[in-house]
């Protein structure tokens, strides 16, 4: 039997194999980064028979500061995501008493088992057919047939070699190959070859592949995180989300932020490439974005894009970073006091206060915007407010309309329209006294997200 020495195999870290450095405990984090820097680029087994286990790990031990089973299991844990690759070393035959490594073969006969067997040139005594050991027959320069007590003249007619075999002292049984058996040096058990326990022990060696992507996820991809974090983005790396297709969709970064006016979803996807990342990872990530319904989208691509991919991002309106413009965005500094987040209420009221708040939150507000459509059209809308949080522009479009009852259709048709004409995809309406039913309905289904406010005092 074989026995795996891989420990570890936890199926929520295999079931992924792309899975994140970043979400990895800060050990393995250590020894991916130290083998990068110092260029350690293979960990060896040293075998240690005093140990338990029979062999160690002592650069990675050194490395991660901890021993044994422990080194294992984060090395295997790498090499089942293909960051290391895991290399045949040895095998190790394991006593299945004491678990010791101490062990020593020796032979027994194949007929009874005894250890007491010799090995040598057989002969075989045509006459009495006599089978035993050559210096069993020797005597005073003669061959004298210990049994039949006849001297054997002639080899080929009155006896013949059978050559080199072993012969049992116990039963006299002649044979070829031996029974092995494994003495254990520990607790000196002896124990049959077919229910010894073999280990294998491999070494582990750095994926060249990986390179790139882990030094990616290493670096720059904790800033980026920390970054989004202190912009009050809840961040969440390798996120599972339903599309409309009923399909579901692994985007490597998810950063979302509800500022009270709109909740921004901003896919973030990381495509490394050994080359060039190419125009079908930009239609993969930019069809998972549509399918889920986010429009904010940032592929970091690593080394760059082809030029024909670089027009359908544009196209798509993908924002693409390259490692060196992603480090140019994270070193922008901290958030400026008015980008913090803030817990308050969204209330008003009067539109003065409505703006007062939109700029609290960082936006710039522009009224009574004039914008052209991408028909040609111009717009007038109520509220235009943009801000940078640094990585995207975000741009809102409000609309207010007041009157004595509640809002029809027609009035939030037209706004939606107008921002669709305007390519303005968060959009915000303010409904005085409120909608009706029908409007209601539209605007959840054109994601326009709707305050409905009883009256608003004329600004002063
Ligand atoms: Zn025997
Ligand atoms: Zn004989
Ligand atoms: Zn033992």
């Amino acid at each position: 039997m074989v026995e795996d020495n891989r420990l570890g195999n936890d199926p929520e870290t295999t079931s992924t194999p792309q899975a994140i450095v970043g979400g990895e405990d800060e050990k393995t984090v250590k020894l991916l980064s130290q083998m990068l820097e110092t260029n350690v680029l293979e960990i060896k087994p040293q075998l240690d028979y005093a140990s338990e286990s029979g062999y160690f790990y002592p650069v990675a031990e050194q490395i991660l500061g901890v021993k044994g089973g422990e080194v294992v299991s984060i090395m295997d844990s790498l090499a089942d995501r293909g960051i290391l690759k895991r290399d045949f070393f040895d095998r190790l035959l394991r006593c299945p008493q004491c678990q010791s490594i101490n062990m020593r073969p020796s032979t027994h006969c194949s007929k009874c088992g005894s250890g007491d067997i010799a090995r040598g040139r057989v002969l075989e005594h045509f006459l009495c057919k006599y089978v035993g050991l050559e210096e069993d027959f020797v005597s005073k320069g003669r061959y004298i047939c210990p049994k039949c007590h006849q001297e054997l003249r002639t080899i080929g007619s009155d006896y013949q070699s059978l050559g080199l075999l072993r012969k049992c002292r116990s039963c006299d049984e002649v044979f070829h190959i031996p029974l092995i058996k494994w003495r254990c040096l520990k607790c000196n058990s002896l124990t049959a070859e077919d229910k010894i326990t073999e280990v294998n022990i491999y070494s582990y060696r750095f994926n060249e592949e990986k390179k790139s992507w882990l030094e990616f996820e290493l670096q720059p991809k904790p800033q980026l995180v920390e970054f989004l974090k202190q912009r009050g983005y809840e961040v969440t790396e390798h996120a599972t989300m339903k599309g409309r297709s009923g399909a579901e969709h692994i985007i490597d970064i998810l950063a979302t932020r509800d500022d009270g006016v709109v909740t921004y979803n901003i896919a973030i996807g990381v495509k490394i490439a050994g080359d060039e990342v190419a125009l079908s990872d930009i239609f993969d990530f930019d069809d998972k974005a549509y399918d889920i319904g986010i429009h904010d989208k940032i592929l970091v691509v690593v080394p760059g894009l082809r030029r024909e991919a670089e027009k359908f991002a544009s196209q798509q309106r993908i924002k693409v970073l390259e490692v060196r413009d992603l480090e140019t965005v994270l070193s922008s500094g901290a958030p400026k006091p008015s980008e913090e987040i803030k817990k308050e209420p969204f209330e008003f009221k009067s539109k003065s206060q409505l703006i007062e708040y939109l700029k609290r939150l960082g936006y710039q507000v522009e009224e009574n915007a004039e914008v052209q459509g991408r028909s040609g059209a111009k717009h007038n809308l109520d509220i235009l407010a943009t801000k940078d949080d640094g990585l995207v522009i975000h741009h809102i479009a409000m609309g207010i309309e007041a009157a004595e009852k509640p809002i029809e259709l027609d009035k939030v048709f037209d706004f939606d329209d107008k921002a669709y004409d305007i390519g303005i995809l968060d959009k915000v309406f303010i409904a005085i006294p409120g909608l009706s039913r029908e409007a209601r309905q539209f605007t959840q289904r054109q994601k326009i997200r709707v305050f409905e406010v009883k009256e608003l005092e004329p600004s002063g």
